[in-house]
């Protein structure tokens, strides 16, 4: 229902446009008369019908009409101030408003026009507004959900990079024997060539050639040593991944430096074929030389039970192919049966009674992270072949 004021407010709305229609049509007038005879009566009219359809509507438009008819019929078809009422009269007041309703029939039609125009431009811009600012909104959600989705990244790598470290201290841990040993030779051995130096120079005349020959060995042995804590350390060490270009052959002799005690205690033969012309890897090296560690480690395992043949290790490094660089650890243990080969990869899979079964799993999420593949298969007689393949460093031919 309207209300009363509203009432009121359109009445005045449509007096003001009756008053505009009203006017316009008295201003054509007065100008039409003030111009006579040098100009045609009608078009002025024109202009005020137009003028009072446009800005009154209809209603207005047609009164407009009527009343520049009346005034036109009154003012100048003769008989002038009076109202005619012969044909020819007639038919020019006809001439007159018949265009006339019909323009203003156009102008309304095309203030229609405009009016819907409007509208649908105004529609447009607000859902132009509603989708943008929904769009804002989603790309805000977006964004909240990528740093979201960045942090979690950032925790599941941080604590890979920690299971990591973890798996690596607790196999260092299982060898700490056969380390402790790979320590102690050097030392034994610079004691050695400390008592016999002692020797060498109590002899009158001291013989200082051999305590030479000595001291040079202990240095060596002390440099021994003082490399395979080094490797201790960085192996123990919790540190981010870094990465560098590196020679694959020289970390298998780090890692074979540091397990000799291991395979002899094992009664392990290694052979290594390493290839001369294997090219740089790019990747971080205490995670490459855990990867070796495992693999090797688990070689000598899986022959810890094998009687009655030789425990044989063969460590093979090759350039695969245009872009890769392929290191193979095969063994003649236990081998894999076709179950075990589906979840050897798995964490927490193993077969062992002290086991963890998270050694193949680091391993292989490691090698990926270095954009390489790590797989294995059994051998044709005895025992299993682990493989992985790393794409060379950029630039690397050597
Ligand atoms: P863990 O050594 O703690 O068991 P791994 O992830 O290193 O954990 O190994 C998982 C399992 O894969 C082992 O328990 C074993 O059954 C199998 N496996 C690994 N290496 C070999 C191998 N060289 N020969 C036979 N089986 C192996």
């Amino acid at each position: 229902m309207e209300t009363p004021a509203g009432v009121q407010n359109r009445i005045r709305s449509i007096a003001l446009k009756f008053g505009i229609a009203a006017l316009s049509v008295a201003v054509a007038l007065l100008i039409t008369q003030a111009l006579q005879p040098t100009v045609f009566p009608t078009p002025l009219f024109f202009a005020a019908i137009v003028i009072s359809t446009w800005f009154g509507g209809t209603g207005p438009g047609v009164f407009a009409v009527l009343f520049a008819t009346v005034l036109l019929d009154y003012y100048f078809v003769s008989p002038t101030r009076g109202f005619s009422m012969h044909p020819a009269g007639l038919l020019y007041l006809a001439q007159f408003s018949l265009p006339a309703l019909l323009s203003s029939w156009f102008v309304k039609k095309r203030r229609e026009a405009e009016a819907a125009l409007k509208e649908a431009r105004d529609q447009l811009d607000v859902k132009v507004q509603q989708r943008t600012a929904e769009l804002r909104r989603t790309n805000e959600q977006l964004q909240l959900e990528i740093s979201e989705r960045k942090r979690a990244e950032e925790a599941f790598h941080k604590t890979q990079a920690e299971l990591a470290h973890l798996t690596r201290v607790m196999t260092m841990s299982e060898l700490a024997t056969s380390i402790a040993h790979e320590v102690n030779q050097p030392l034994a051995a610079i004691v050695t060539n400390g008592d016999a130096c002692v020797r060498w120079l109590g002899l009158e005349p001291p013989n200082l050639d051999r305590a030479r020959d000595s001291v040079a060995r202990m240095i060596n042995e002390g440099k021994r040593a003082s490399e395979v804590i080094k490797r201790i350390r960085a192996l123990s060490k919790k540190t981010t991944p870094h990465k560098s270009a590196l020679q694959i052959n020289e970390l298998i002799h780090e890692m074979i430096a540091l397990l000799g005690t291991e395979l002899l205690k094992n009664k392990i033969r290694l052979t290594t074929q390493l290839g001369p012309d294997v090219p740089l890897v790019f990747g971080d090296r205490v995670q490459l030389q855990q990867v070796i560690l495992n693999l090797v480690v688990n070689g000598i395992e899986a022959m810890s039970e094998v009687q009655g043949r030789s425990r044989e290790l063969l460590i093979r490094t090759e350039k695969a192919s245009s872009d890769r660089v392929q290191v193979s650890v095969q063994d003649c243990g236990c081998g894999l049966d076709a179950e075990q080969s589906e979840h050897l990869f798995e964490a927490f899979f193993t077969t062992k009674p002290g086991g963890i079964g998270m050694g193949l799993s680091i391993s292989r999420t490691i090698i990926e992270a270095h954009g390489g593949r790590l797989w294995a298969s059994p051998n044709s007689d005895y025992g299993a072949k682990f493989q992985f393949a790393l794409p060379m460093a950029e630039g690397s031919e050597s």
